[in-house]
């Protein structure tokens, strides 16, 4: 689960992270108000758009305003606008919330980030002394110029690994100090609400001398959020994918991507195989989906019209692997989905396992167009062809 940037600023200040002042306003009157606090006080203030996207800065989402004038037309030009990131894809996002906060003198900026480094089974720091809105290029361009530190999730940040952040960048000092508090406190909000990334990019040092969190980004581990009734809070339907919402509603394990085959599979494994399968054949798919264990009528009915409601999908496949679960009553919970929704794309059917050959032949006593195949590689390979001809 992703949250917004004030959200992440007042998780990482209520640790004592070091975060600049603001205040949320969705209303031009609200926006007003906050500017004109700030303006009254040092003469600026900072206009930065929330949604869930990086990139903000170069697609018009962050405006530093010099007077109240400027605060308020820069609002209306921002809210309800469309912001188009690099992260958003064509569609953008709606901006609904604006973050009216204290515009920082920045000195130098820098990228420090804490993730799971699932290989090592531990924590990694990211550092690079260039952070800011270049970091994709610097970390494609001069991979040397970022840091990686391992941390122990048991043992948490340690005397030298702070001192290895500080040297790659160049901080020392009380600034060194600064960042060895702060990390610290990042992996005990990392550990602590089970995140899958804190992102401080950029860290700022102040013309005044000191470390400064000037954005955050902050994602949790879905599958730890029944832990954080206060994590779980912060979540914002209108920033997420309708489609994943409506599927989580089910229990089915959906996420939209951007082929044109919609999956329909049962075990996470096998979705995993089969988007790899098609990925061979030549084609792309438009989501993973597992149905999970107990591929009941309604969790299919509820997966199909999933799938069908995104303009993107040119063909369905089905494929179902039957072992607790027998191939007839899956091929039966199929032909009763299929006959309620209405389905305008071709649907390939793969089943393999327990009952196979009476879940076969309810599929084609059935009448319904589905095309059904003999085997993985047959069912992708008539999936794409199908997509391609339709
Ligand atoms: P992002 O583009 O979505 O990552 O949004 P950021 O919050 O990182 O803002 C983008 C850039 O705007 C930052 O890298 C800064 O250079 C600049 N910026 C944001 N807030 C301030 C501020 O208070 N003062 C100054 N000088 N620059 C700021
Ligand atoms: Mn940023």
């Amino acid at each position: 689960m992703k949250i917004h940037e004030y959200q992440a600023k007042e998780l990482l200040g209520s640790y004592g992270a070091p975060v600049p002042g603001g205040v949320l306003a969705e209303t031009p009157e609200e926006i007003e108000k906050a500017a004109k606090d700030l303006i009254e006080t040092s003469g600026r203030c900072v206009l930065k758009a929330q949604v869930h996207s990086g990139g903000r800065g170069k697609a018009g989402g962050v405006k530093v305003a010099d007077s109240l004038e400027e605060a308020v037309s820069a609002a209306r030009a921002m809210l309800g606008m469309k912001l188009v990131t690099r992260q958003t894809g064509p569609e953008g996002k709606i901006v609904r919330k604006i973050l009216v906060t204290e515009a920082v003198d920045v000195e130098k900026e820098f990228y420090v980030s804490v993730t799971t480094d699932s290989e090592k089974a531990g924590l990694m720091l990211i550092l690079s002394a260039e952070g800011g809105t270049e970091i994709e290029e610097t970390a494609r361009l001069h991979p040397e110029k970022i840091e990686q530190i391992p941390v122990s999730v048991t043992e948490g940040v340690k005397k030298y690994e702070c001192i290895q952040a500080a040297k790659a960048l160049g901080l020392t000092g009380q600034t060194e100090e600064e960042l060895a508090d702060l990390l610290k406190k990042m992996v005990r909000l990392y550990m602590e609400k089970d995140c899958s990334l804190i992102e401080i990019n950029p860290l700022v040092k102040t013309r005044q001398g000191h470390l400064l969190c000037l954005d955050a980004k902050i994602n949790f581990d879905d599958n730890a959020l029944y832990r954080h009734p206060d994590v779980a809070a912060l979540r914002d339907p209108s920033e997420e994918d309708p489609k994943e919402n409506e599927a989580a509603k089910y229990g089915l394990n959906y996420i939209r991507l951007d082929g044109n085959i919609g999956c329909l599979v049962n075990g996470a494994g096998l979705a995993m195989a089969t988007m790899d399968m098609i990925g061979h054949y030549g084609a792309r798919p438009a989501n993973f989906l597992d149905v999970g264990g107990s591929a009941s009528v309604e969790k299919v009915t509820a997966a199909f019209e999933i799938l069908l409601s995104d303009s993107h999908v040119k063909a369905i496949l089905v494929n179902i692997f039957g072992g607790i679960m027998k191939c007839d009553v899956i091929a039966e919970g199929i032909v009763q989905a299929v006959r309620v929704v209405s389905l305008h794309v071709p649907l390939v059917v793969r089943l393999e396992g327990t009952r196979v050959e009476e879940g076969r032949r309810i599929l084609k006593d059935s009448a319904l167009p589905i095309i059904q195949a003999s085997d993985m590689a047959d069912g992708v390979k008539k999936a794409v062809s199908a997509a391609v001809g339709g």
